[in-house]
């Protein structure tokens, strides 16, 4: 393959993190060709945590948010073509069919299109006070109908769901979160954790209803109440869903590359096209870490992910090696985790999630620790970032007694 210079042009298809990520770093790495995002969304890549949290809360600006603040695209010379979809990828040619029916020919692409929310499948979810939660533009909506008393209810007790509760409640709002399976975060974390962010939230004043199953709405056109299975109704002034993610991967899987629950990729984040990578939520790619291919949707693997592929794309051939971490930040509480819980053996709690606000809970497997919650424990995180990367076993006994230091177990 031709290495990429001056002459040479690459397109990012999607204009988030992945995206923006993937541009800077082809600057970093000395990329003197153009380089064009196109972007469905008007703005330019920007920060989606802050969505569910100080963005809605009010305390962050929109500009703020960019992940490269316009003069600093163009400084890089990255171009930026937003409110504009990619529709189409002739891989023959090279070449792109945008929304606004106009073409772009590369000569590498990425795509970097990341995920949709998926939708709540009962009639009325498409009312104008029914919400999803992914961009600016929707938490704009949302705001625009929060006011001191108004009653929310919030389906999916996941991450958004949580974090959304907590900052509508602050704002003064009645909130319900409607969880239809048995406990909130159940994909995620061990059930003793869930039982802590359960406890947390109804005491700071959250209806917070598990098992829960949503079987519609009432209210015509705008939704009045929702409906549960067991046939009791729930006030709504206004409904917010964050039940998951759908990855973006037609316009992969319609140009013919291979798709099987994401983008798939190889190690250097490029596709079945060798002229084509991917990065971020979009993608199935290989984990040393966890010994299978893995989906991830977490910004580290975004921003790590869009780098990695940059630099192979300048001919670096280096494998993309991550140890996932996540975050979430709930009223005053900042919950930190890393790696995959999934398949542990033995739960090791450092302090006491049913008396205290701070904790950690260790996944140990064969005698390993695979992953780790903190919670406001932020050295605890630090520490088991270090263990889970490197996999050597821990002593469970020690990990679990708040007294022996932990560098003693990071030793
Ligand atoms: C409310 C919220 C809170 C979150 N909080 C956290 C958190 O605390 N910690 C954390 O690690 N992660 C968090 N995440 C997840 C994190 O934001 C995502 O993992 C990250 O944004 C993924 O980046 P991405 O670039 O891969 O995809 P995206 O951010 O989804 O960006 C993809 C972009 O591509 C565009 N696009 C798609 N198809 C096309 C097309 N055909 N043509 C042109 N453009 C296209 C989309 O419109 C979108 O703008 C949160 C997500 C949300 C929504």
């Amino acid at each position: 393959m031709t290495e990429l210079g001056a002459e040479h042009t690459v397109v990012i298809v999607g204009g988030g993190q992945a995206g923006g990520e993937t541009a800077s770093e082809l600057r970093k790495q000395g990329f003197e060709g153009r380089i064009v995002i196109v972007g469905e969304e008007t703005q330019p890549p920007y920060k989606r945590p802050p969505l569910s949290k100080a963005y809605l809360a009010g305390s962050v600006q929109e500009a703020n948010l960019f992940v490269m603040q316009p003069p600093i695209l163009e400084k890089h010379r990255i171009e930026f073509v937003g409110g504009t979809a990619v529709q189409a990828i002739d891989r023959e040619a090279r070449q792109l069919t945008l929304a606004n029916g106009e073409t772009l020919g590369y000569d590498r692409l990425v795509l970097a299109t990341g995920g949709r929310p998926r939708p709540l499948p009962v009639d009325g979810a498409d009312a104008a006070n029914v919400f999803l939660l992914r961009s600016i533009d929707d938490v704009n909506r949302i705001r625009e109908r929060c006011a001191e008393g108004k009653r929310a209810v919030i389906v999916g007790g996941g991450f958004i769901g949580l974090e959304v509760a907590a900052v509508l409640l602050k704002q003064g709002l009645k909130v319900t979160v409607l969880e239809g399976l048995d406990r909130v975060l159940a994909r995620v974390t061990a059930p003793e954790v869930s039982q802590f962010f359960e406890r947390v939230h109804r005491e700071a004043g959250v209806d917070l209803r598990t098992g829960a199953q949503l079987a519609g709405f009432e209210g015509h056109p705008e939704v009045t109440a929702a409906r549960l299975a067991d046939g009791s109704t729930v006030p709504a002034d206004l409904v917010i869903v964050g039940i998951g993610l759908i990855a973006n991967t037609e316009l992969a899987a319609e140009a013919g590359l291979v798709v099987d629950n994401g983008i798939v990729v190889d190690e250097f984040g490029q596709t079945s096209d060798p002229l084509i990578y991917a990065a971020g939520d979009c993608t199935n790619h290989p984990s040393e870490f966890l010994g299978r291919r893995v989906r991830l949707e977490s910004v580290q693997n975004a921003m790590e992910q869009g780098r990695a592929v940059a630099r192979n794309l300048m001919g670096k051939a280096e494998p993309y090696r991550n140890v996932p971490w996540f975050w979430s930040d709930q009223y005053d509480l900042k919950l930190q985790m890393v790696g995959i819980s999934t398949g542990f053996e033995q739960l090791v709690l450092r302090g006491d999630p049913t008396t205290e606000r701070s904790f950690a809970a260790f996944y140990l497997k064969g005698g390993k620790l695979i992953a780790a919650d903190a919670v406001s424990k932020p050295q605890e995180f630090m520490f088991a970032k270090k263990l889970v990367a490197e996999g050597r076993p821990v002593d469970a006994a020690k990990l679990a007694d708040p007294d022996v230091p932990l560098k003693e177990l990071a030793a």
